[in-house]
């Protein structure tokens, strides 16, 4: 039977290609938030108010994490109001975010926003800043940023969600983490989750069969802009202030854990390959995939044996 795969990163509409056999009742939603699309599918009974359900999940917490909005949990923060006068949803993402930064060594690091906003990546005032407002911004470390781990700590917070409610079986895209809950409710086989090529989002590189895991990816395609034919991403090196630049395309977190997989994502995008594979070692609660620009594919050994590799007649091979 031909497998269902998830275009990760394409928010498009799922087909129900089923056989003859009754098709589970299922209900998608698309929609806009966190600053991405967002494609949920929520399987069996009840589906259509568990969509629901977290979709709405997600706007409660985009109104707690948004660094825009005013109101937010995190713009008070960033204001000098205290941590502990936060929401708990709002306290427990910017702890997470500060042990995150402390096991990266840095390399996530969630109070980047000045730099970010010095940058102005995916804005209309993106420029290439002077060497001293770099190091003006990154002096400044007081006020957060969360768009590294904001989407997969929603994730987290829907999965709870949609367990509590009963689900069995779903698969959640926000943007460019994926997480693929029970099996697929056809067939009870794993969901087959597509590794979206960095350098054609038609395209895949590979795919993974899983189950109740997230699948989270960092690369240089997605936001970026172009000054004297050089490309500028929005995955900043916190230690030179500028884009991360270590010859990767991206980097693929796999783990049942969301808000880790987006911190990891983005902090061994900015480690670089042989950095990236030390932090991986001996590690059990994530593997992670690698994609330089050279087309090379690293995969960390826990996930050797469910990674297919599908792109070897573009170029891609293993390193
Ligand atoms: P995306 O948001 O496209 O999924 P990431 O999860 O890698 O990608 O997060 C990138 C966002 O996180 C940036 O837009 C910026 O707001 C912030 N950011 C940039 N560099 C870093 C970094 N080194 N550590 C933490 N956050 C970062
Ligand atoms: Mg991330």
């Amino acid at each position: 039977m031909l497998k269902r795969l998830i275009p990760l990163l394409l928010a498009g509409a799922m087909l129900a290609a089923c056989g003859s056999a009754e098709p589970t009742k299922s209900s998608t939603l698309q929609f806009f938030a966190m600053d991405t699309y967002m494609t949920l599918t929520v399987y069996g009974e009840g589906c259509d108010e568990a969509a629901a359900a977290a979709r709405d999940e997600i706007y409660r917490l985009e109104e707690i994490l948004s660094k825009t909005e005013e109101t937010s949990d995190i713009s008070r923060l960033n204001r000098g109001e205290a941590l502990e006068s936060l929401s708990p949803d709002g306290q427990e993402a910017v702890e997470e975010a500060l042990a995150r930064r402390q096991e990266t060594g840095g390399a996530y690091d969630p109070t980047l926003y000045d730099l970010v906003e010095l940058w102005g990546i995916g804005t209309d005032h993106a420029r290439v800043p002077a060497e001293e407002e770099i190091a003006e911004a990154l002096s400044r470390r007081e006020r957060y940023d969360l768009g590294g781990i904001g989407k997969g700590f929603a994730t987290d917070k829907v999965v709870q969600l949609l367990r509590g409610l009963g689900v069995e079986s779903a698969n959640l895209s926000l943007g460019g983490n994926v997480y693929v809950m029970g099996s697929n409710p056809e067939d009870g086989d794993p969901w087959r989750v597509g590794l979206k090529d960095p350098e054609d989002e038609q395209q895949i590189v590979g795919y993974l069969d899983l189950e109740d895991q997230s699948v989270v990816t960092s690369g240089d395609y997605e936001r970026y802009f172009e000054e004297n034919g050089r490309r500028y991403h929005h995955i900043f090196d916190p230690q030179t202030g500028w884009p991360a630049d270590q010859g990767l395309e991206s980097v693929t977190i796999i783990s049942a854990d969301s808000s880790m997989a987006d911190c990891y994502s983005t902090a061994l995008f900015v480690m670089g390959l042989e950095e990236g594979l030390a932090f991986c070692e001996g590690r059990e609660d994530f593997g992670a995939i690698f994609i330089t620009s050279d087309r090379e594919v690293f995969v960390t050994e826990n996930l050797r044996d469910q990674f297919v590799l599908t792109a070897e007649d573009r170029g891609y091979h293993y390193g």
